[in-house]
């Protein structure tokens, strides 16, 4: 049942001292980068100004600006030869951050991912079919490696060529899938063009999904429609990429491996903790790794601690499934709102297909919203102005939720632009005068 179960079931006791452990070291580790060692004006780095785990709130924090600022290696905290790999985030913003790794880091990377997996029932004997992007991008290696410690065999089907991918999965008997969620609700459609029914033609039974923030009805409808059940999985490239938490069977809420992550939680505007329970942006400090260790990194993830022990007896805490990146947030009309909230409301209406496409467009000093929505196949019959009823329903319930009227359109089943990775949700037209 538990991959590594003294650590797994380890009381929280134990754990924080292990933490408390491994945070010195790594502060220590740290000293030895040009970053954390040398910049002035970084006081409070040294181990000894701590004296328990939660003194950690006097060190300072790191953004992905700092990894920017000192790009390539000023957070490098061993000889370069030490370093074996380098992964790179996507860079949609500015230049991307790399990371380092060494031997080590990548042992104990590809453990936790291994740890993971293990923990929805995945196990030796599984094909286990990889349909992320390899290459600078940690989701396809990281899950490669883990998968192969676990012993499953792997199909490194890389991302894209959906006909190729739903073939894989037929000839070869692959029963776990990794995949990001608007690309499984898109491969569906493809399989039905096939003829292919996931169901009944496949051993599929379980799905890995992330890389994208998305709601409990998409996880719902991605298991109904291929009859497996989904699992939720959360990592960024900072802090090595996959493995960082991840669900357990229970399904609600995902393990943050505490034993090589030290988690806060704190409010973006004060940057103070808030109590568990509390919304707010993740904070994480790496606590095993060598080549990069990074003290307090801002995810910009917006997430809370769900409260009380996890009925599988893991004593790792449960983040909530992410709510959006703080820089994802849309503010219309002065109301905050996330493109999550809008797929939500979108995926509960029967008659609605399940991609759509936010624009936001400025008049004067008036923002509006637009929301294209794709009609299921089912309800469309050629004509989309016999749909004003189902357009009149979408209005209501997206603004039964986000406080504000958008504007929306119908369009024709299979029309909006089909992405083969992340999806596009939103367009930003606003410039600001
Ligand atoms: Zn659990």
């Amino acid at each position: 049942m538990y991959w590594q179960k003294e650590l797994e079931v380890i009381p929280r006791e134990e754990l924080e001292a292990l933490q408390w452990k491994r945070l010195q070291e790594t502060l220590d580790r740290a000293g030895r980068s040009p970053y954390y060692g040398s910049s002035p004006g970084r006081p409070g780095l040294a181990a000894a100004d701590l004296h328990s785990l939660k003194d950690v709130e006097k060190l300072p924090f790191t953004t992905k600006d700092d990894l920017r600022e000192h790009w390539p290696y000023g957070f490098i905290a061993v000889s370069k030869d030490e370093l074996v790999r380098m992964h790179s985030s996507s860079g949609t913003t500015g230049r991307a951050t790399v990371i380092f790794h060494t031997v080590e880091d990548i042992a104990e990377w590809t453990n936790l991912v291994a740890r993971s997996m293990f923990m929805t029932g995945m196990r030796k004997g599984d094909v286990f079919q990889n349909m992320m992007t390899y290459g600078l991008f940690t989701g396809g290696l990281g899950f490669h490696y883990g998968a192969e410690k676990l012993g499953a065999l792997v199909i490194p089907a890389g991302a894209g060529n959906s006909k190729r991918q739903i073939q894989l999965m037929q000839d070869f008997d692959t029963t776990v899938i990794h995949i990001i969620p608007s690309y499984a609700l898109h491969l569906y459609l493809v399989f039905e063009e096939m003829g292919v029914d996931p169901k009944r033609d496949t051993k599929l039974k379980i799905a890995f999904i992330g890389a994208e923030p998305h709601s409990e009805k998409t996880r719902l409808k991605i298991e109904e429609l291929y009859g497996i059940k989904a699992f939720n999985s959360y990592g960024l490239s900072e802090m090595n990429g996959p493995g960082v938490a991840f669900e357990c069977t229970c399904q609600n809420g995902l393990h943050i491996w505490e034993d090589n992550f030290l988690v806060e939680i704190i409010d973006p505007k004060t940057l103070r903790p808030v109590p568990d329970g509390e919304e707010g942006e993740l904070v994480l400090t790496t606590l095993v790794r060598r080549g990069m260790p990074i003290i307090r990194y801002r995810t910009k993830d917006l997430t809370r601690i769900i409260p009380g022990p996890c009925p599988c007896g893991r004593t790792h805490r449960r983040i909530e499934r992410i709510k959006g990146r703080t820089d994802d947030m849309m503010i219309i009309k002065g109301v905050n709102i996330f493109p999550i909230q809008i797929e939500k409301k979108l995926m509960d209406i029967p008659g609605v297909g399940t991609n759509f496409l936010i624009i936001l467009e400025r008049e004067g000093f008036n923002d509006d919203m637009i929301v294209k929505v794709e009609v299921q196949k089912e309800y469309f019959t050629g004509d989309l102005k016999k749909l004003e009823g189902l357009r009149r329903k979408v209005v209501e319930e997206l603004k039964s939720d986000i406080l504000i009227s958008p504007k929306v359109i119908l369009v024709e089943p299979n029309s909006l632009p089909k992405t083969e990775g992340k999806a596009i949700r939103v367009v930003d037209n606003r410039k600001d005068e």
